[in-house]
């Protein structure tokens, strides 16, 4: 195995936004009741990630729209015979189902609601570098921005990862992987293939602590360690299970374990206690104070999707939350991703993606 690591925008202050105002309990009441007109009136859908708030995850499945990970939600979306989607998540999100589906209005309830693995691979950085590496087959993680996905010969979800780059591992190929760092070694580890890894990183994962782990481990020795490989290495390496938030979700039903410590954004506990209601669920330790995310396991991108967005978004719609991808940059998009698509296919499993 060959590792590289080249340099990459480290030590990035990320401009996080200010956290939603809470609600009362009526406010709620009454965005949910707009929202549920508005859907109907906009003949739109609401489509949202496991990682936003589980009222709006609620919304969504009471609405008759999904809960999903990023490329189920664009292909969800894709599917539903709703001309207007509206999808709680973050940008790039709405861009993929936006590449996958130009033919639909795709609204967000906020565009500011950014990615960190987005904003830490800037396009023409990281077009340069791979210009400066011909000879490499360019590999991104659906947590890209239309630009970056543009340039890539493959896209990849998390669930797929392993089995796309042991593909081109097999062809002798040298990869480019880019943004996140910890899932690229994670990766690279686990196939022994040759990659040069972006310095990129998602601000929940990178939290983990193991130390704070090995901690908690101690107060529940009989509790399954369930880690997204967006997670620092010295977290894998302790964990029962290590997957996609979908894979996550399906470990926490065929592991033995009564108790769970799940390191992933939180908002994920919503689906995953209604997979098994019988079990207890831990949030896993992160590094507190010391810590880089203000957020506390959970992306404060995320937590932009409030209800009152949402129903802004419906009402108004226009450029202030419509997303847009140029035709050119959305056809040059379209062919790593369906590349990944039509790999799944071939291998006939369900992609289901991360971030
Ligand atoms: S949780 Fe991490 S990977 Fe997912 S959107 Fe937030 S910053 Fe990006």
């Amino acid at each position: 195995m060959s590792q590289h690591i080249v340099p990459a925008p480290s030590q990035t202050i990320y401009p996080f936004p200010p956290k939603p105002a809470k609600l009362s309990e009526q406010q709620k009441a009454e965005h949910i009741t707009d929202i549920k007109r508005l859907l109907l009136e906009k003949n739109a859908v609401l489509v949202a990630h496991y990682y936003t708030d589980p009222e709006i995850q609620a919304l969504a499945e009471a609405t008759g729209g999904c809960v999903a990970d990023s490329l189920e939600m664009a292909r969800f979306g894709n599917e539903h015979p709703a001309t207007t989607l509206i999808v709680a998540g973050v940008r790039f999100m709405g861009e993929t189902a936006k590449i996958l589906t130009p033919e639909k209005t795709v609204l967000m309830p906020d565009l500011g609601a950014e990615c960190s693995l987005d904003l830490g691979c800037p396009e023409a950085a990281f077009t340069a570098f791979c210009d400066a590496h011909p000879e490499h087959t360019v590999v991104v993680y659906a947590n890209t921005s239309a630009a970056v996905k543009a340039r890539a010969d493959w896209i990849v979800t998390s669930s797929i990862a392993l089995e796309i780059v042991e593909h081109l591992d097999s062809e002798e190929k040298s990869i480019i992987w880019g943004p996140d760092r910890h899932l690229g070694s994670y990766i690279a580890k686990q196939t022994g293939a040759d990659m040069l890894l972006w310095q990129g990183e998602c601000v929940v994962h990178d939290e983990f602590s193991a130390k704070a782990l090995r901690e908690m481990k101690a107060l529940h020795p009989d509790a399954a360690i369930l880690v997204h490989p967006e997670s620092p290495a010295s977290v894998v390496q302790m964990a029962d299970a290590v997957g996609s938030t979908s894979q996550l979700i399906a470990a926490a039903k065929a592991l033995p374990q009564q108790k769970l410590i799940v390191a992933t954004d939180k908002g994920i506990f919503y689906k995953m206690q209604q997979a098994v209601p019988e079990k207890t669920l831990y949030e896993a330790p992160t590094a507190g104070n010391g810590a880089t995310c203000r957020s506390c396991a959970h992306c404060p991108w995320m937590a932009m999707n409030g209800l009152k967005a949402i129903q802004t978004a419906l009402e108004q719609g226009g450029v202030a939350h419509e997303i847009h991808v140029d035709a050119k940059l959305r056809d040059k998009a379209l062919v790593p991703l369906n590349r990944m698509l039509n790999f799944a296919a071939e291998l006939k499993m369900k992609v289901q993606g991360n971030a």
